[in-house]
């Protein structure tokens, strides 16, 4: 036990982990825990040093965990990442260095991101926060403004159909009667067609989707997917929703399809260099409706991550198989 107490575990950047749980506590139990806050774009050598002594970090999205920081430091044994991507964190450098990592496992947020993206395609769809805000305006009169559309008679096309996208593209089917087209080239057609679905190629689904959401994870191949040439493919007046990654979409191709009409509303939870201020030029546009990456935020999702993060530092000191574990080094670095 008294080796167990000098573990040093660092709660990096993640301001909400602990705060719906006793995940705190419960490490406390196990070792010393330590809340640090590093600059979102600092250098992997600035980061080996501030995690210079700890043994486990969890991690949130930002700062990125590169072969820099896995050179540069040599006592973080696993990386726990608060959160289901895994795109701030060199998975190859990390297994090099014989550091673990483990992120939630995808399920724990799947309804609450699922929810979210319903939210921000009835947004979108029926104008709800532009009528919110023309009533604080004293603008009841201008209701007729707002009409919009049922979700159940949209075309609604899914891209990436994993966990969240699968789950959206089920409550759009079961739930609202949606016609629902899934891209996913990684994904067997019939997994697509089990909850009422139907598999199209990318092309077919730019160009009959009436409303598009993103579920797809993030990786060099569909950096920027939805670019100029993608949009001028799509139907005239398409609702763009992304709770998936921001750099799957170029503002900048986003905004000259806002500005040209092609695009009728984009809600978007995530964006590409966010976190973003008041002068982001897609805020320009009354059409847009921007969340804060706060598609996972539900006091369940937020509870079942910290707990996860507990069951993988308690599982790895035990030798238990850790959940959710995505790089399990040939070499693991030892607790010194
Ligand atoms: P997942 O890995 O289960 O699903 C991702 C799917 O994308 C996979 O089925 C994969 O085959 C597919 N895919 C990969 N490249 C593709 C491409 N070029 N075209 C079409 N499909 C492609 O992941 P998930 O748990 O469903 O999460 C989906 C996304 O949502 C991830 O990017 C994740 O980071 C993001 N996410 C965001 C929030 C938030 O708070 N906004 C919370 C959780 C997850």
């Amino acid at each position: 036990m008294l080796a167990l107490r000098r573990v040093r575990i660092a709660i990096v950047n993640s301001k909400s982990f602990g705060e719906y749980s006793s995940a705190v506590e419960e490490l406390r139990r196990i070792g010393d825990v330590s809340r640090i806050s590093v600059r979102r774009d600092a250098s992997g050598g600035e980061l080996a040093s501030r995690l210079d002594g700890f043994h486990f970090v969890i991690a949130s999205v930002t700062p990125y965990y590169g072969r820099e920081f896995f050179e540069g430091n040599k006592s973080v044994v696993m990386i726990i990442r608060h959160g289901v991507g895994l795109d701030n964190v060199d998975l190859e450098a990390a297994e090099e260095h014989g550091v673990a990592v483990a992120r939630v496992p995808g399920r724990i947020e799947r309804e609450a991101v699922a929810e979210h993206a319903i939210t921000l395609m009835l947004l979108a769809l029926r104008k709800t926060y532009q009528a919110i805000e023309a009533v604080r305006r004293g603008g009841w009169r201008a209701r007729s403004r707002f009409v919009g559309w049922e979700l159940g008679s949209r075309v609604v096309g899914i891209i990436g159909f994993g966990n969240i996208g699968s789950r959206v593209a089920e409550i759009l089917v079961r739930g609202f009667g949606s016609r629902v087209l899934a891209y996913d080239p990684y994904v067997p057609e019939e997994r697509i067609k089990s909850v009422g679905a139907i598999p199209a190629d990318l092309e077919e689904l730019l160009a009959s989707s009436d409303v598009i959401s993103l579920h797809a994870k993030l990786t060099k191949e569909n950096y920027h997917m939805l670019d100029e040439q993608a949009f001028r493919r799509m139907k005239d007046g398409v609702i763009i929703v992304n709770t998936s990654r921001g750099e799957l979409i170029s503002v900048q191709a986003l905004a000259k399809a806002l500005a040209e009409g092609k695009v009728s509303a984009a809600a978007l939870d995530v964006v590409e260099g966010e976190p973003i201020d008041e002068s982001h030029p897609l805020l320009e546009f009354e059409n847009v409706i921007i969340t804060p990456h706060i598609a996972a935020y539900t006091r369940e999702a937020l509870k079942g991550m910290d707990e996860f993060a507990v069951r993988a530092i308690t599982a790895y000191l035990e030798g238990e198989p850790v959940e959710g574990l995505v790089v399990a080094p040939t070499k693991p670095r030892k607790i010194l």
